[in-house]
């Protein structure tokens, strides 16, 4: 795969002098975990600080690594990849964005054909190519569309941005566009899919291809409705309360004693990676009701031999919200 990325390496070597850092820990996501001792050698060469790179795991904005940043002792986080998503972080973090350098021309060029039956078009993108955003809006303004970007809600840290968790953007400008593109991954285009009602096209720069997402949509909602079914059915539910600092979607509080009023052994447990063999171990709970990312249950289904399903979902299985209104308000 083609691979171009910005690391604003001369941006962190400025930011960690003029912080006077001394250690200095460096989290990348899974993707890019290979370049994390090009990256600490380039700035410890550059600098005076001593770098560790994280080993650990990272999805996401919300899975800053905080707690060994403590026990290191440094004086600054320094994560790449994603915007700011915990709106209150106790410590010193510095975001490195990056942006995707491949050029999209040849794909708007591309998407025109199928997108040609639309007039007005709701556009976003994942935080790699927020900087081709204006560039896609002029070229289907250009091309005679009408072209929304969504004001950012929620986690979302700008205009347009998507994160895999944060789709309120978009639920805001559904009845005023006929479709919407996403400039980005499957993850972030599968997920504004399973959103809202509105036909998502994926402008995929990975393999250079327009792809409509009702088909893995269907799909998934197949799945989150057996997943659902099977949860009515379950004698022992556990709830999976994650323990990594963003993620945090819905309250155990709020289902136990309802759990327990449909006459269902409960037992609450934490979790900071959600994973097949952890889930294997509690052999006698049919069922996990997971509070930690919401897209582990969604998009992991089949990775576990048990039944998996998310804060909203549980709330069908309790009678609280019907499997049409979830539909309607969109899975995520
Ligand atoms: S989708 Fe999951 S991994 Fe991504 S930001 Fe949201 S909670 Fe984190």
């Amino acid at each position: 795969m083609d691979f171009k990325f910005d690391f604003q390496e001369d941006y962190v070597v400025k930011e960690i002098i003029k912080k006077k850092c001394k250690k200095v820990l460096l989290q990348l996501p899974e993707g890019l975990k290979m370049e994390g001792s090009r990256l600490a050698n380039y700035f410890e060469n550059k600098t005076s600080a001593e770098i560790v790179v994280s080993g650990e795991p990272c999805w996401g904005a919300c899975d800053l690594a905080l707690d060994e940043a403590k026990k290191l002792e440094v004086d600054i986080l320094i994560h790449y990849g994603h915007a700011p998503f915990i709106k209150r972080v106790d410590f010193p973090v510095l975001y490195v964005e990056m942006n995707d350098l491949r050029s999209i021309d040849k794909l708007l060029n591309l998407s025109l054909k199928t997108l040609n039956k639309y007039n007005s078009l709701g556009l976003v993108c994942s935080v790699q190519h927020k900087h081709q955003l204006e560039q896609a809006k002029k070229f289907f303004e250009d091309h005679g569309k009408k072209v929304i970007i969504p004001e950012k809600k929620g986690y979302a840290h700008y205009d347009g941005h998507v994160v895999g968790c944060e789709y309120n953007s978009l639920k805001t400008i559904t009845n005023e566009v006929d479709a919407f593109v996403v400039i980005g991954n499957r993850f972030h285009s599968l997920g504004a899919a399973i959103a809202v009602e509105n036909p998502v096209y994926l402008l995929d720069i990975y393999n250079n291809e327009i792809i409509e997402m009702s088909k893995y949509k269907d799909k998934i909602i197949k799945q989150r409705y057996a997943a659902i079914e099977k949860c009515k059915d379950a004698k022992k539910v556990g709830i999976i309360v994650g323990t990594k600092p963003g993620q945090k979607f819905g309250s155990f509080k709020v289902i136990k004693d309802k759990f327990r009023k449909l006459g269902k052994e409960v037992i609450v447990i934490t979790m900071n990676e959600i994973n097949s063999d952890k889930l294997t171990n509690f052999r006698d709970i049919n069922c996990f009701v997971e509070l930690a990312c919401p897209r582990i249950a969604i998009e992991d289904y089949g990775r576990y031999d048990k039944t998996l399903i998310t804060f909203r979902e549980s709330l069908v299985v309790l009678g609280d919200m019907s499997w049409e209104d979830l539909l309607k308000n969109g899975l995520i």
